[in-house]
């Protein structure tokens, strides 16, 4: 287990890499500790948990709001949870997002930890502070930024995890080697899902150094002033059409990223955007799409990152270097409106 130490503003975090889930009992007391986790995680794992008290919830993304926050709250009553409780968070990013909610707003404010088990959560959700829920189709609308005490990462859990959510962290490892790390790109495009899959050492790394380049940029700007924004490369079309249509987060964020990657070739000259559709391609993640302009455009224009008419939109000057390019949203519309008429 190698322990690392993050001071942030909101909270220090404390990071165990390589780990075993047992050895949570060395961070919390399991009497004084509540689990919260999802049936499929509990089912694939269901030996880990003996012994903890444990909240269940359904899987998805459609729980992630407000009902079962309240949901966790009444069972924590029930435990007779109090200030001293520590609320674990077991799962994807849908189950650290509520743990890391409930835990800031209730008692106003109980200590927490996560134990990510998608590479997603690994890589990006579990880290930054944020959390919350969604409320109708506006994503993670509700919420507060607050850091855990703890991260626990067990490779172990990834060993149930469906190919389908391999390829959402991919979706997001992608991401940030476009807007941070050239040479981080490089390497992804040499190996391969399945590579990465079998070898745990390799695995390990591109955690860790994920790991890394989100904290970096979390450090530098905790309240997304600055350079956090770069980390929505991808999202804003990304999340409108993740609402909009059945697709997943990472397919969503892929697709996303090569308009963004398209525009960024039109407005700054980005030079071989293709790679990029290359390598979601080979993290068998989709790059073409066609989509109703105005249907995606009512929920692009409620982006919390929106100002007035203008938007903070993420492009790239290069491949390695993302920047924040303002935009009018008329303008943006009409440059997706022409995107969706060359994918007819
Ligand atoms: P994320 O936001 O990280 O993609 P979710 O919380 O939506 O995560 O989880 C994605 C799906 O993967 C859910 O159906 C969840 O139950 C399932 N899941 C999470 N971790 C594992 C795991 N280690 N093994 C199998 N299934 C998992
Ligand atoms: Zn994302």
């Amino acid at each position: 287990m190698k322990k690392q130490k993050q001071v942030l503003s909101s909270g220090t975090v404390e990071m165990y890499f390589d780990a075993a889930f047992n050895q949570l009992t060395k961070l919390v007391d399991k009497k004084n500790a509540v689990i919260v986790t999802d049936e499929n995680i509990f089912s694939k794992h269901r030996s880990k948990f003996k012994n903890w008290n444990v909240i269940t919830l359904k899987p998805g993304e459609q729980y992630k709001i407000q009902l079962t926050a309240d949901a966790i709250i009444d069972q924590l009553i029930e435990f007779q949870a109090d200030r001293s409780t520590t609320l674990i968070g077991v799962g994807g990013g849908v189950i650290t997002d509520l743990t890391g909610y409930v835990a800031s707003i209730f008692m106003r404010g109980i200590r927490f930890g996560f134990v990510p088990t998608t590479l997603l959560a690994m890589v990006d959700a579990s880290i930054g502070g944020k959390n919350g829920v969604d409320v109708g189709a506006y994503k993670n609308l509700v919420g507060s930024i607050r850091q855990p005490a703890f991260l626990l990462y067990d490779y172990g859990f990834l060993n149930t995890l469906p190919d389908m959510e391999w390829s959402n962290g991919f979706a997001e490892i992608i991401k940030h080697a476009c807007i941070f790390d050239a040479r981080m790109f490089d390497e992804l495009k040499k190996h391969s899902l399945g590579r990465i899959k079998k070898e745990k050492k390799l695995l390990a790394y591109i955690v860790e150094k994920n790991v890394a380049l989100k904290l970096a940029v979390v450090k530098k700007d905790e309240f997304e002033k600055g350079d956090r924004r770069l980390l929505n490369f991808g999202h804003t079309l990304g999340h409108a059409l993740e609402t909009q249509y059945d697709l997943t987060h990472g397919q969503a964020v892929a697709l996303g990223m090569v308009f963004a990657a398209w525009l960024s070739e039109k407005i700054l000259g980005l030079k071989k955007s293709s790679e990029i559709i290359q390598v979601l391609g080979q993290y068998k993640l989709p790059t073409f799409a066609s989509f109703d302009t105005d249907r995606v455009f009512t929920i692009l224009v409620m982006d919390k990152k929106r100002v007035s008419n203008t938007m903070h939109f993420i492009l790239l000057d290069r491949i390695g270097k993302g920047v924040v390019h303002p935009m009018k949203i008329n303008q943006l519309q009409k440059y997706v409106s022409t995107y969706t008429q060359l994918n007819k």
